[in-house]
């Protein structure tokens, strides 16, 4: 196992248990033994004692090596008192008083366990509509969704991380205006997340030039119009200003869910990838594919690899929603109906590097859906076998696999998530976006700079024999490589950064592992300090076009800091 000293310091401050006087319980060791052993447990009545020593082996083997890490919660809690282990859940809020407040207490208990909970605003009464028990008028969403960031804040999570929240309000509720432009001042709303929920209609209405129809969500009326080019107007503008809200495409999350009987879809996790029904909470983990070359004379994708792997994850995580200790009794029952999971991937940059592919370029997109594919074709065939072995997801008559004759154990198994810590303790570049930079100078004592520079780029510069410390430096500070004479053209293609890449590369390299994912996928499309509103409003359209479930824009340098530190730990 390598793990970085950075990855240590993250585990001890936060993973790893410790007594009351804050000393260490285990190592990292004993940390991925608790989890494997923990997992595994839930093949208890399936295998014999050997069985289950050899499969408690195997994850940790996995988790160890670094192969595939499952998401923080995971780690934190396996085996441990508390014992939740997902990472998203949505739940719902109904328009009445009693109900708004006993989400917030719900919404209370999970974040204190380290989960990220959605939320869609739609339901509520516009602001100033009547409240006919007491004759007053009611506040309205963006009101509400104060006072759950209020309960956020005050809630520090077990000790391990700060909540995190999404917040979602339909493009036809009244109070669209408000909701769009509700983070300008970043006061109120910090611990939210903002995207607003799009329909179809509204789209076309764009494209169109023409009105849409405001809905009163209460009385289930429509009660006036919008232009809804202004609208998108003004969505790009606080996007490009400020980074959002984001937009989620509601029909199409919609038109892939599995079980429509269950529910509609009004909202995801926190950070976008994770559609779920009212109650429903999901969890993920994700594979390492830097670690997945074959190192031949040309080093290739190891698909074989990749296959073990997948296997091996898609038992762990299905594993993990039998032990899980769920955080309401509505939550344990909807989250068992239909088993989802959520295997993705981390280090699809450092992957490119090794293999010399630039990120921005068709060769990237063709291999990303060619990867992806095949995990999504192997994950599914894993589920299809535990099924055999252990029974179909409860809910699976009622589901569209029921009328396509597969029997899965899983309602969804792929979803790529931000890997936010997970990439920073397996030393890997974050899920499917592009490397942040090749070189960082880090401050530490006595005004030391410490310059440490990507593993594989340092590779590629001691063996063109251009390495020194100086142009590390001063790729540090300028932040790419674009026009360095000292470096090859063609290095310069294959260590793009992610402001070397246009907009479009990103939106397009979403498309191609949305393709292949079940659920959505986190993914930031970087747009440069000099970006104009019109380039927000491309990269929405373009999201739209290639089939993407929603997009995050971040125009550098737009805001000082940011809700979810992505890359960070929180
Ligand atoms: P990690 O790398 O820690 O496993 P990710 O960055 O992949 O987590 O995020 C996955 C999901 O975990 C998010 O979409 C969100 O649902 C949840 N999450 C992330 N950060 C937080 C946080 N600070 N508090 C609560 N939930 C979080």
């Amino acid at each position: 196992m390598s793990l970085s000293a950075n990855a240590i310091k993250v585990l001890e401050k936060r993973y790893l248990s410790k007594n009351e006087n804050g000393q260490l319980l285990e190592d990292v060791n004993g940390m991925f033994h608790r989890v494997a052993k923990a997992v595994a447990g839930a093949d208890a009545s399936y295998a014999s004692a050997a069985e289950l020593q050899a499969l408690e082996t195997e994850f940790y083997e996995m988790m160890s090596g670094l192969e595939f890490l499952p998401n923080s919660p995971t780690l934190m809690n396996a085996g441990r008192p508390l014992g939740q282990l997902s990472a998203c859940f949505v739940l719902p809020i109904e328009d009445t008083m009693e109900d708004i407040f006993e989400t917030i207490k719900n919404a209370a208990m999970i974040h204190k366990s380290g989960g990220g909970t959605g939320f869609s605003f739609s339901r509520l009464r516009p602001k100033g509509a009547a409240v006919n028990s007491t004759g007053g008028v009611a506040s309205g969403p963006i009101s509400f969704m104060k006072v759950f960031n209020a309960a956020t804040e005050a809630v520090k999570q077990g000790g391990t991380r700060r909540g995190a929240n999404m917040g979602i309000l339909r493009v036809d509720h009244p109070d669209i205006m408000d909701f769009i432009t509700c983070k300008k001042d970043n006061a109120d709303i910090t611990n939210f997340n903002i995207s607003v929920g799009i329909t179809e209609e509204f789209m076309k209405a764009v494209e169109e030039n023409k009105e849409y129809e405001i809905i009163d969500p209460h009385y289930k009326t429509a009660v006036g119009k919008l232009n809804a080019r202004e609208v998108f107007d003004v969505i790009v503008d606080m996007a490009w200003s400020n980074g959002e809200p984001g937009i989620i495409f509601l029909d199409r999350l919609n038109q892939a869910n599995v079980t429509p009987a269950l529910g509609e879809f009004e909202s995801t996790n926190p950070c976008g990838e994770q559609p779920l029904l009212p109650y429903e909470a999901c969890n993920l983990g994700s594979i390492n594919l830097s670690l997945m070359i074959k190192n031949t004379n040309q080093p290739e994708v190891d698909f074989e690899r990749i296959g073990t792997v997948v296997k091996k994850a898609v038992h762990f995580l299905d594993n993990v929603i039998d032990v899980n200790k769920y955080p309401l009794p509505e939550i344990d029952q909807m989250t068992k109906s239909t088993r989802k999971i959520g295997l993705g991937v981390m280090g699809w940059a450092d992957l490119l590097c090794q293999l010399h592919i630039p990120y921005n370029s068709q060769q990237a997109l063709e291999l990303a859906e060619q990867v992806m594919g095949f995990i999504q074709e192997q994950a599914r065939k894993m589920s299809i076998e535990l099924a055999e072995r252990k029974g179909v997801f409860p809910q699976f008559e009622n589901s569209s696999y029921q009328q396509q004759g597969i029997r899965v154990r899983n309602a969804t198994t792929t979803t790529i998530a931000p890997t936010g810590t997970l990439s920073i303790l397996a030393g890997v570049s974050s899920g499917i976006e592009p490397l942040f930079a090749l070189s960082y100078i880090r401050n530490v004592m006595d005004n030391d700079e410490l310059i440490e520079t990507n593993p594989f780029f340092k590779q590629a510069a001691i063996k063109g024999q251009f390495y020194t410390d100086e142009l590390m430096r001063i790729i540090a500070k300028k932040g790419t490589i674009k026009e360095l004479a000292e470096i090859p053209e063609y290095l310069q293609a294959v260590f793009v950064t992610a402001h070397d890449i246009s907009p479009e590369w990103h939106v397009k390299m979403q498309a191609a592992f949305q393709k292949y994912t079940d659920n959505a996928v986190s993914k930031t499309v970087n747009l440069s300090s000099k970006a104009t509103r019109e380039d927000v409003a491309d990269v929405f359209n373009l999201a739209y076009q290639t089939g993407c479930k929603g997009v995050t824009i971040y125009r550098d340098g737009s805001r000082d800091s940011q809700v979810l530190n992505i890359g960070k730990v929180n």
